[in-house]
């Protein structure tokens, strides 16, 4: 069995000589991640290029998502470089320093207008909730604040708020420019930090339509406010990411698991896509092995549902990067074996709204209790194979499709395998055999095997799936001959 669940692994310095991407393509990543809040964009640009070139190389689908920025709100540099902050002591976190300058007392702001967001009695998190500060008293240019929890800070570290509710927009100047490159290099995910609420992904991708991009756009819940409007963010979202690390800061890492699970749960209900990250296997940055908990907490993730496992550093910085990939790959294959059950629920209550939706879930139900040994999807956009990937089931669902955008973006989609195929006929049965024939000579289906075709009357046009047709392995031909010979 296929793994299901998808791997998208953070390129960066680690994972730049051709030789690794190789190693990572062959341990099974199905999207890369360019994280844009490092390097220039010369660099990621380079690193698009490269991993394009070994899948194609390798004979492999492998999509590229673009994280922006977002207003990470971060301290400034410190003259040593890092300092030490002490139980109780006063730090002030100041607008008017620059941003190199800091020192031992005080230290500059990326985000000025931090001192409006504030007021005494906040508490916060700075290098991902590792040293905590409260806030005692501001003015107006500084953050005053005493130390709950000390311990080294160096440069650049990202500034939390509990419980959320800083002003900042999501998108900066500088991610607006971050999308107008991500469309030039023709990325099939953008994911949008520090998301408020649905205009905040509408915007996003409205400035990638205009910059000419068609990639899809990804949410990153990693704001407490973003849960109050969740249904609206996902609803104007392709995919969102459970983005645990700021989340976790900003929520409290206790309350993460159940959200994590009501994300991927609200998410699957209303057909969008999934992806968690964040730490999943952080120990590997540094160790060849995971820890039991990380292994634990990536085949919890897979149990829960979600689309995709993500990796940041311990792929892009890490010591090593394909063995965390096989790491991860192995973990996801054994716990979608807990998961066999052909039972779902799903949208049961559902009026579907399209043909191509009814048929999509026509054909799961199909599969599922009929007990099919592939679905081979031919879609123009991929929409029919996302409402199929969020039905439970074990049975490889293969988008056949001729355009190699769509190819790139179900590689985020559980259960959905990306396979290039042109219609080479303008008759039905004959493009059934064709169909087929190429999952033979993949070695998907053998002789006997059934199969579910879905397709269209008029194949390349978007949204006209209307056939859904069951059809045995060997018999195919044979039907056809048969029905010539008897002349009906
Ligand atoms: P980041 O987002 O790695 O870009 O910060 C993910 C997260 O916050 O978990
Ligand atoms: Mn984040």
């Amino acid at each position: 069995m296929p793994r299901r669940t998808k791997i998208v692994a953070t390129l960066g310095p680690a994972t730049d000589d051709p030789k690794v991407l190789d190693k990572l393509i062959h341990a099974g990543v199905d999207v890369v991640r360019l994280n844009l809040s490092h390097d220039a964009h010369e660099s990621q640009r380079q690193r698009a290029d490269r991993i394009r070139n070994r899948a194609q190389a390798c004979g492999r689908q492998i999509g590229v998502l673009a994280d922006l920025q977002g207003p990470k709100i971060r301290i400034g540099r410190f003259k040593t470089g890092v300092i030490k902050l002490v139980e109780n002591e006063i730090f002030i976190l100041d607008a008017d320093c620059p941003l190199d300058g800091g020192g031992e007392a005080r230290v500059g702001l990326t985000y000025p207008e931090l001192v409006n967001d504030v007021t005494r009695g906040d508490t916060l998190l700075l290098d991902d909730g590792a040293i905590v500060l409260w806030v005692s008293d501001v003015s107006s240019n500084e953050v005053t604040c005493k130390v709950v929890v000390g311990g080294k800070l160096s440069n650049n570290k990202g500034i939390n708020k509990q419980g959320g509710g800083l002003s900042a927009p999501a998108l900066t100047d500088k991610d607006r420019a971050d999308i107008k490159f991500a469309a030039e290099i023709d990325v099939d995910y953008i994911a949008v930090s520090f998301v408020r609420n649905a205009s905040d992904v509408i915007e996003a991708r409205h400035l990638l339509e205009e910059a000419g991009g068609e990639g899809g756009v990804i949410a990153k819940i990693e704001r407490a406010e973003a849960l109050d409007c969740i249904d609206e963010i996902i609803q104007a979202s392709d995919a969102i990411m459970v983005a645990r690390g700021d989340l976790g800061v900003e929520i409290g890492d206790a309350e993460l698991p159940a959200v994590q699970k009501e994300l991927i749960k609200t998410a699957w209900g209303m057909n969008c896509v999934v992806i968690t990250a964040t730490q999943m296997m952080q120990s590997m940055i540094e160790s060849p092995i995971p820890t039991r908990a990380e292994v634990f907490d990536v085949a919890n993730a897979v149990m829960d549902g979600t689309d995709a496992v993500m990796l940041s550093a311990e792929t892009s910085v890490g010591k090593y990067p394909h063995k965390v990939v096989e790491a991860m790959d192995r973990v996801c294959i054994e716990a979608e074996k807990t998961q066999t059950a052909r039972r779902s629920h799903h949208r049961i209550d559902t009026v579907f709204g399209r043909v191509d939706e009814a048929i999509a879930m026509a054909t799961m139900y199909t599969a599922n209790h009929l007990g099919v040994k592939g679905i081979a999807a031919l879609t123009e956009s991929g929409s029919t194979v996302k409402w199929m990937s969020r039905i439970s089931s074990d049975i490889p669902i293969y988008a056949l499709t001729r355009h190699v955008r769509t190819r790139r973006k179900v590689t985020l989609y559980r259960g959905v395998y990306p396979v290039s195929f042109d219609v080479a006929s303008t008759d039905i049965d004959q493009v059934n055999e064709e169909v087929i024939d190429e999952l033979l000579r993949r070695g998907e289906v053998r002789e006997s095997d059934l199969v579910i075709i879905t397709k269209g009357d008029r194949s390349g046009v978007e949204g006209q799936t209307n056939i859904m047709k069951v059809m045995r392995v060997g018999e195919h031909v044979l039907a056809d001959k048969n029905r010539i010979e008897g002349g009906t």
